[in-house]
C-alpha cells in the first residue's frame, strides 16, 4: 500500500509518499506561501529537484497540486491518485480526547475544531489540511497522528498543574507534551536495539523546539512541554521554563499585553533572547568561537537546563537505561551531546568522545563508552515515517 503523509502549517504543507511494503519514500515535497503566492519544491530519491513558483490560494489548491505533481507522467511516481491506500495527517494537539491515532472523521473533525483555543497556532492550519485532503481524497481513510497521545500515558501527578483544580476543569489545562512522534519513534528504536521491552529510556529531541521525554516500557510517564510548547529547556527563541511571576512583572514594568508578552516568550527569547546572535545553534557557536561572551553564555544555560530535566527523570524512573538524542542539535551536533553528557557519570551516563565526535551527521550511533551502566545514542528521528505506520495499521 502506498501512504501519503501529510502535515499542514498556517502557510505551508508538507509531503512524502511511501511504499509501505518496502518502507522506501517514493517522493517527498513542500509547498510554500499558500495564501500569499505560492511555490512547491518536489523531490524524488536520485532525481534531480522540481521546484516552480504557483498560485497556492489554500490547503486545498496545494493538495491538488501536490496529486498532480505525484501522478505527472514525467515527475510523478505513480499513475493515479488511486495508487494512494490512505492519507496520514500530522496533528500537532489531539487534547485529551485524541489520545491515539485516529481516523478521523465528522465527530474528530468537530473535537479538534473545539480545542482549537488551547491550540491557536497549529490547530486552525491542521483542520484546514484535513478538511482539503478529505474533499480531493474522500474514498481513502483519513488518519490524524497526534503529537500529544503519545503523552496520554503519563500520570495525573506528572500532567496536572499545581493551580487551582477549577482551572484544569474549565479549561484544560495540564501538561499534554509535544514532538510525541518523534520521541516515540526513537524510544521504540531504542528498545529494540537494547531488546528491553521494559527499558527506562531519556529522549532528547532537541531542535529549533525541544523537548525531553521519560519513557517506561514505551510508554511516556513525563515530558517537559506542557500546556504549550513553550514550557521545558530553552530553545531557539522560545525561553522554555521560567519563574512564572517573571511574566507578570515583565507585563507590568513594559507594559506588554498578553499577546505581546508570548511573542517576547516565544520569539525572543531562548538562544536569541541571551546571544543576541541567533537562534541557530550552529550560528551561536560560531559567534562563540569567535568570543561573544553572551553567545557561550547561552549554550551554558541550555546545556544546563537540559542536564537538570535528565537529573530529575532519571530520579522520577528510579533508574535509566538509554539516554537518546534526536532532531537538528540532538542527531548532528556532537559537541552539544558531549557537553549535556560530561558529569553525568554518576547517573551511569558515560559517553566515547571520539565515537561521539566522529558519529557521522544523521546516521544511527551509539555512543556508549565501554563499561558504561547507560547506554548513549545518536538517532536519527523520523516523524513522517512513524505517521505512515500508524496510518498504515489502521488502514488495512
Ligand atoms: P525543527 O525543530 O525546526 O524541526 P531541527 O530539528 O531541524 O528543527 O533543528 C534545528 C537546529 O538544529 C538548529 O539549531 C541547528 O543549528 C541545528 N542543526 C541542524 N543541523 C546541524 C548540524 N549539522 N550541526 C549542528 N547543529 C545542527
Amino acid at each position: 500500500m502506498k501512504i501519503l503523509v501529510v502535515n499542514a502549517g498556517s502557510s505551508s504543507l508538507k509531503y512524502q509518499l511511501f511504499d509501505m511494503d518496502t518502507g522506501d519514500v517514493l517522493a517527498k515535497g513542500l509547498c510554500e506561501r499558500i495564501g500569499i503566492d505560492g511555490a512547491i519544491t518536489h523531490k524524488r530519491p536520485g532525481k534531480e529537484n522540481y521546484k516552480s513558483e504557483a498560485p497556492l490560494k489554500d490547503h486545498k489548491a496545494a493538495i491538488e497540486l501536490v496529486l498532480s505533481l505525484l501522478c505527472d507522467p514525467d515527475l510523478g511516481v505513480i499513475s493515479s491518485a488511486d495508487e494512494i491506500g490512505a492519507v496520514g495527517h500530522r496533528v500537532a494537539h489531539g487534547g485529551e480526547k485524541l489520545r491515539q491515532s485516529s481516523v478521523i472523521g465528522e465527530k474528530e473533525l468537530e473535537y479538534l475544531e473545539s480545542i482549537v483555543e488551547i491550540n491557536p497556532l497549529h490547530g486552525p492550519p491542521a483542520i484546514s489540511g484535513i478538511k482539503a485532503c478529505q474533499s480531493v481524497m474522500p474514498n481513502v481513510k483519513h488518519v490524524g497522528v497526534f503529537d500529544t497521545s503519545y503523552y496520554s500515558t503519563m500520570e495525573e501527578k506528572a500532567y496536572i498543574y499545581p493551580i487551582p483544580y477549577e482551572l484544569y476543569e474549565k479549561y484544560k489545562i495540564r501538561r499534554y507534551g509535544f514532538h510525541g512522534t518523534s520521541h516515540r519513534y526513537v524510544c521504540q528504536k531504542v528498545m529494540d536495539i537494547l531488546g528491553n521491552k521494559d527499558a527506562k529510556v531519556i529522549t532528547c529531541h532537541l531542535g529549533n523546539g525541544s523537548s525531553i521525554t521519560a519513557s517506561v516500557g514505551g510508554r511516556a510517564v513525563d515530558t517537559s512541554m506542557g500546556f504549550t510548547p513553550q514550557e521545558g529547556v530553552p530553545m531557539g527563541t522560545r525561553s522554555g521554563s521560567l519563574d512564572p511571576t517573571v511574566v507578570t512583572y515583565i507585563m507590568k514594568k513594559e507594559g506588554l499585553n498578553p499577546e505581546e508578552m508570548e511573542k517576547l516568550l516565544n520569539s525572543k527569547s531562548g538562544l536569541l533572547g541571551v546571544s543576541g546572535v541567533s537562534s541557530d545553534c550552529r550560528d551561536v557557536m560560531i559567534a562563540e568561537g569567535e568570543g561573544s561572551k553572551r553567545s557561550a553564555l547561552a549554550m551554558e544555560i541550555l546545556v544546563h537546563y537540559i542536564k537538570k530535566i535528565i537529573g530529575s527523570y532519571v530520579a522520577e524512573m528510579n533508574g535509566l537505561d538509554a539516554l537518546v538524542f534526536t532532531a537538528g542539535i540532538g542527531e548532528n551536533d556532537g559537541v552539544v551531546r558531549e557537553l549535556i553528557c560530561k558529569d553525568l557519570s554518576y547517573l551511569g551516563v558515560e559517553i566515547d568522545s571520539e565515537v561521539n565526535l566522529g558519529a557521522k551527521r544523521g546516521t544511527q550511533t551509539e555512543i556508549t563508552k565501554a563499561g558504561a551502566k547507560v547506554r548513549t545514542f545518536a538517532i536519527p528521528t523520523d516523524e513522517e515515517y512513524m505517521i505512515a505506520l500508524d496510518t498504515y495499521a489502521l488502514s488495512k
